[in-house]
């Protein structure tokens, strides 16, 4: 594998993820990972321009900033790349009414959007919420539509919290998408317009960024797809069968201890992100 300084020649910016890279949710508001405070405002302190994309739908963006502020982050609402209000700004554009299959943490995100006489569903990470009474009330609405249009935000698998894995928005998707016949449209990562919105932010190019996630296929695989570099963490939900994954290959793993020393520049040494 190339020196990490040819690897991340041209770097320009810097997507990271923010569940299991920052912090793990869970009691009490979480944990920050070890090394990621410092790490976090080394970055902001450097040449590179900075942007948090997440796939977080538990949460408004206002919740979210505000744990991460409390656990020390340095970081505000503006920064964040976030699936509600991305899928709040399809909704309007279409004219559609969605039920909300969602959890009321990330509702206010939707305190604009008209509710009435549903004509789509949008499905997050509910948590508790997924009762089936709500999964079927989801289900029930979509059947009765000509064309069902079912939006979810993100499609993980799971993700970690401070108690262990839970189940994230994609499996309770598959169940809709398999009941209805229909596929569901994913706004979050690994959508590539997900990507190129936070890429926007910033005003930085696909080949100028690399991406920082614990997701090897919607962190990892999704930012490559979009011509961006992405590393993958070795927390949140890593596991070491990622490193022989059938179909994505990270351009290269992060140790926090490295990445708290370390701040990549054009001219990296080696050592950067080792
Ligand atoms: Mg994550």
């Amino acid at each position: 594998m190339a020196p990490w300084g040819k690897r991340l020649a041209g770097l320009r910016g810097v997507l990271l993820d923010i569940s299991g890279v920052l912090y793990d949710s869970g009691a009490g508001g979480g944990t920050a990972i070890a090394g990621s405070v410092e790490a976090v405002a080394r970055l902001k302190r450097s040449r590179l321009k900075v942007r948090f994309c997440t796939n977080e739908s538990q949460k408004s963006r206002a919740e979210l900033v505000g744990q991460l502020r409390r656990l020390g982050f340095d970081i505000s609402e503006e920064e964040v790349t976030a699936p509600a209000p991305a899928a709040c700004q399809i909704l309007k554009e279409r004219g559609l009414r969605p039920y909300l299959l969602i959890h009321d943490g990330v509702r206010s995100e939707f305190d604009q959007i008209d509710t009435s006489s549903p004509n789509c569903v949008v499905i997050a990470d509910a948590g508790e919420s997924f009762s089936y009474q709500n999964v079927n009330n989801a289900f029930q609405v979509l059947m009765e539509l000509e064309n069902p249009v079912l939006i979810s935000l993100g499609k993980g698998r799971y993700y970690k919290e401070t108690s262990g894995l839970m189940l994230d928005v994609g499996p309770y998707m598959k169940a809709l998408e398999y009941a209805c016949g229909i596929k569901a449209e994913v706004v979050g990562k690994p959508s590539p317009e997900f990507f190129k919105s936070a890429l926007q932010a910033i005003g930085v190019e696909a080949h100028q960024a690399v991406m920082i996630g614990d997701d090897i296929v919607g962190d990892v695989g999704g930012a490559q797809r979009c011509g961006m570099r992405a590393l993958q963490v070795r927390t949140g939900k890593f596991r070491p069968s990622d490193e022989h994954h059938p179909e994505v290959k990270a351009d290269g793993k992060l140790h926090l201890t490295g990445f708290r020393g370390t701040v990549p520049t054009a001219s990296s040494s080696d050592s950067a992100f080792q």
